[in-house]
């Protein structure tokens, strides 16, 4: 079998025995986690890893999530063809390719520059022309393309970020994990199209926290 073969097996495999198997059902983002070449996002001395049932480092103290986490997070968003996506913590730029598939347009905020510099490197490679990464400090969002419908906070914050709250459209959805370093809930807000703001919490998760 060639080396291409066993990873796009190795990804197969990924999906069904960690994503589906823990309840991941929305067909779009299953076929999004089969096509995305994880391998092609995190450093050379992890690729052996890269469909392992974990988070790995990619430097900087950061890590890529663990399979399940990007999928169930990009489930949780529920997005559309027509939406742009505002997301927090570009790391490899992993998330961002994933979700790059199910909406118009990304925009990727990530702080550590040489981190957005790799995953502009890897969204290209990977031939992703609907995402952008920009270097920033993501706790403040992204005036310029406010509100969006969509926004996705990929580290966790002690509270939802009150630039966050301010830029989530009517009808939007905004996916945190919110917590200390210790633990987080993985959060969703939901904005109706009167304005109010609804949360509900899914679960404990442990994310790298949001530096701001
Ligand atoms: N989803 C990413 C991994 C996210 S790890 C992937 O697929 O690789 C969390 C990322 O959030 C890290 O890269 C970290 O540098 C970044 N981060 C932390 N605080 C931030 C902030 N205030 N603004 C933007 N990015 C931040």
């Amino acid at each position: 079998m060639t080396a291409e073969t066993e990873l796009v097996r190795a990804r197969l495999r990924m999906v069904e025995t960690q994503i589906m198997s823990r309840g991941v059902r929305d067909e779009r983002v299953l076929d999004a986690m089969r096509s995305v070449r994880r391998h092609e996002f995190v450093p050379a001395e992890q690729i052996a890893h890269a469909y392992e049932d974990r988070p790995l480092p990619i430097g900087h103290g950061q890590t890529i999530s663990q399979p399940y986490i990007v999928a169930w997070m990009t489930e949780l968003l529920q997005l559309r063809p027509a939406d742009t996506l505002l997301e927090i913590g570009a790391g490899c730029g992993y998330q961002t390719a994933v979700a790059a598939r199910l909406c118009a347009r990304v925009i990727a905020l990530e702080r550590v520059p040489e981190l957005a510099r790799q995953a502009r490197l890897n969204l290209q490679r990977a031939g992703v022309d609907n995402a952008e990464v920009i270097e920033a400090d993501g706790a403040l969002g992204h005036a310029a393309g406010a509100p969006y419908r969509r926004i996705l906070v990929a580290a966790a914050a002690p509270a939802v970020p009150r630039a966050l709250l301010e830029q989530l459209a009517p009808q939007g959805r905004l996916v945190i994990p919110v917590g200390s370093r210790e633990g987080q809930e993985m959060t969703v807000v939901t904005r109706d199209a009167a304005g109010n703001l609804e949360r509900e919490y899914l679960g404990s998760v442990s994310f790298v926290p949001l530096v701001s």
